[in-house]
């Protein structure tokens, strides 16, 4: 039996909807890429587990994302499922002691909202986030971070889904974390996380946001489709420096185009396959190699077959 006629079966098991050969266009911010098998949007954590469990259980391979936007499918698509978690949105605050306390979020929530809510709650620490477009399962898998902050360094603890359906939370200590990574077991998925945050000024927080935001807006290409830095900075020289050094803003491939604002970012010019973007992100390592003898490594995850 095919995936698809596999996963009919679950349709009786569970309420979300299951969408069948779905662009994964509509779910990346880079807007590229083939169709996913089997696409589930689960609203909660128990309907995700028995998901999981009945995937593992007859062998169909699965991912999960979250806001699609430090990922590319290649154009031949996903031979499996492709879970998204937008729907797991709870969030809530934990106290702790007097000076601080504990957000959680489930890993749909978006950074955008999870950093709204720390501002409103007047709690410091995820300003960084302000701007990152992300999901907190995506942020905290991808370890994302900006201006000398990442993930790690507010997590308290992580609550992990493993493929037997089991749930489990992991405290920050025995979690590991390194630059844009956090090490799970295969097939273990992010359900949520706590953040353990300061107490701050309502007002200074948000003037920090704001900061940040215009920041970002100044430097990142935000008028067109990305996946943000595709690359990852290697230890003394940002990569998006090395990528102007060696020439390449404004490459193109089709219609994918090493942008002109900022040298990390390839953009979409409107209708870029995902050829065209992993053809240019080739060219730019081996000019890069050439003129600098580093080697780039990247820091966008490529799902998926040609
Ligand atoms: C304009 C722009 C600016 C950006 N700026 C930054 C930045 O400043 N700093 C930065 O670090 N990143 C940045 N990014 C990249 C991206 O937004 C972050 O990496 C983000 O945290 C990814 O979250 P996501 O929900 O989109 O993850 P996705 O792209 O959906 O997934 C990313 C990876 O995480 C895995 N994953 C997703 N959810 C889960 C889960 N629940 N459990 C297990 N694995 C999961 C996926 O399988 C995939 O491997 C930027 C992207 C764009 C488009």
């Amino acid at each position: 039996m095919t995936n698809k006629a596999l996963i009919r079966e679950v349709e009786k098991a569970i309420a979300c909807p299951v969408l069948y050969d779905e662009s994964m266009k509509q779910h990346t911010s880079m807007g590229v890429g083939g169709k996913a098998d089997v696409f589930f949007s689960p609203t909660g954590a128990d309907e995700l587990a028995r998901i999981v469990m009945f995937l593992k259980d007859r062998d169909i391979p699965f991912v999960a994302v979250g806001n699609g936007t430090n990922v590319i499918v290649k154009d031949g698509g996903y031979r499996g499922a492709i879970l998204s978690l937008k729907g797991l949105r709870k969030m809530g605050l934990e106290k702790r002691d007097a000076e601080r306390h504990a957000v959680f979020a489930e890993a749909g929530v978006g950074l955008a909202a999870l950093v709204q809510y720390c501002a409103e709650e007047m709690l410091t620490g995820l300003e960084f986030a302000a701007g990152i477009p992300g999901s907190v399962g995506g942020a905290v898998k991808m370890n994302a971070g900006a201006y000398g902050w990442e993930m790690k360094d507010v997590i308290e603890k992580v609550c992990l889904l493993n493929d037997a359906g089991g749930m489990r939370d992991v405290e920050r200590a025995a979690l590991k974390f390194e630059y844009r990574k956090l090490h799970l077991n295969t097939d273990e998925i992010i359900v949520g996380a706590s953040f353990l945050l300061e107490r701050g000024n309502r007002e200074s927080i948000r003037a920090e946001i704001s900061r940040i935001l215009a920041l970002r807006k100044d430097k990142h290409p935000l008028d067109y489709r990305s996946a943000g830095s595709i690359f990852k900075n290697p230890a003394k020289t940002p990569a998006g420096r090395l990528i102007e050094e060696a020439g390449l803003k404004g490459v193109r491939s089709g219609d994918a185009q090493v942008s002109e604002k900022h040298g990390n970012f390839i953009i979409n010019l409107g209708q870029a396959k995902a050829a065209d973007v992993l053809d240019l992100m080739a060219v730019v390592k081996k000019k890069v190699f050439e003129k600098k003898g580093i080697v780039l490594e990247e820091e966008v995850v490529i799902l998926g077959e040609d």
